[in-house]
């Protein structure tokens, strides 16, 4: 019967490199993201990480604001 090759942990650097530190700032957490992973919101074109985003009941993207003033069930002006 042949050994079972154990899996030696490769030694992955500390930092994935979603999170490495961008040039653009993140409006609604002030975090720097890389622009290549930036979100712009469909309701307010407010451009945040994607780590701000949020799913709505309706399954659309929206930034963190929006979510929670649809939470609240504030009617949207227009
Ligand atoms: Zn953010
Ligand atoms: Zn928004």
């Amino acid at each position: 019967m042949p050994k079972a090759r154990a899996k030696a942990p490769s030694a992955a650097p500390s930092v994935p490199w979603w999170l490495l530190e961008g040039d653009e700032e993140c409006a609604s957490c002030g975090q720097l993201y890389i622009y290549e992973l930036e979100f712009r919101c469909p309701e307010c074109e407010t451009t945040t990480c994607i780590h701000c985003r949020r799913r709505r009941a309706d399954g659309r993207l929206v930034c963190v604001s929006c979510a929670e003033a649809t939470a609240r069930g504030e009617a949207h002006a227009g």
